[in-house]
């Protein structure tokens, strides 16, 4: 029988109270898993939805979670937490492209060190999910650091996937496509901008939070066992077009 359950399992997921993460979180717990929500913000929804608990985490330290994975085992890592900044190229500030380096590359990475660390420590091997982008491989309008990051973390899950693949830790990543959060307020506020991306996703629609809770399942599943370095996309068929 190939399992999809994660029961017995303990997952952490950042960036875990709204949007993407809040519906993998929610997903996670559906497929078993007992689940701590991390955020920066309160979790207390999140929890309400999964039974869980939560974890206050700020990357505006990346190293925040250094000491996270020492204190109990963590099977599963989700790496959602993310942030956006948008301006024109020749305007981007010093101040966007650190912020967003920050949350969204330097953190993630940090994050997964410490949580490699303790599952090769333990010996108990384990699953990171990190969430990527479109602009894992496309060039963007008007994000460089959100381009730049979400690049670094399709290569960044990559060198963990061949470091640990031998070692019992599964790393991949999500690259979602155009999905309702707060993340894209501002794209869906803009008409023209809105209707050029609805004409050119194949399925015709923009993608729900939950659409991205099923891949992060599968991933942190056993039925992945054998899947490393991958980067899923789950958006509507952009990248096929
Ligand atoms: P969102 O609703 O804005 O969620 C972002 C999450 O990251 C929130 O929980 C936010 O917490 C958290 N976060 C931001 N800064 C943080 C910090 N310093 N420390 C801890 N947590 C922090 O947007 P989303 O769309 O669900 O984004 C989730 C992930 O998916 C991000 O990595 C994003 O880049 C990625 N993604 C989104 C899309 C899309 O179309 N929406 C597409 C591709 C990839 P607060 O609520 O407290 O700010």
């Amino acid at each position: 029988m190939i399992s999809f359950s994660l029961e017995g399992q303990r997952a952490l997921v950042t960036g875990a109270n709204t949007g993407i993460g809040q519906a993998i979180a929610v997903g996670l717990a559906g497929a078993g898993a007992e689940v701590i929500a991390a955020g920066r913000s309160s979790c207390a929804e999140t929890v309400a939805m999964t039974g869980g608990r939560e974890l206050r985490l700020d990357f505006a330290d990346p190293m925040a979670a250094r000491d996270v994975f020492e204190a109990e085992r963590i099977d599963i890592l989700v790496n959602n937490a993310g942030i956006i900044r948008r301006a024109d190229a020749v305007e981007f500030t010093e101040e966007d492209w650190d912020a967003v380096m920050d949350v969204n590359l330097k953190a993630l990475f940090f994050t997964c060190q410490a949580f490699g660390r303790a599952a090769l420590a333990r010996g108990t091997g384990g699953r990171i999910v990190n969430i990527a982008s479109l602009l894992s491989f496309q060039g963007g309008i008007r994000v460089p650091s959100y381009t730049a990051a979400k690049h670094g973390v399709a290569g960044i899950t990559k060198l963990l996937a061949n470091e640990w693949a031998g070692r019992g830790i599964n790393v991949n990543a999500i690259a979602p496509g155009y999905i309702e959060t707060n993340n894209t307020e501002a794209l869906r506020a803009d008409e023209a901008r809105n209707r050029a991306i609805l004409e050119r996703i194949p399925a015709g629609r923009w993608g729900k939070a939950d659409d991205i809770a099923g891949a992060a399942v599968f991933l942190a599943s056993p039925a992945a066992a054998y899947v490393h370095g991958a980067i899923l996309n789950v958006d509507g068929g952009w990248l096929a077009r």
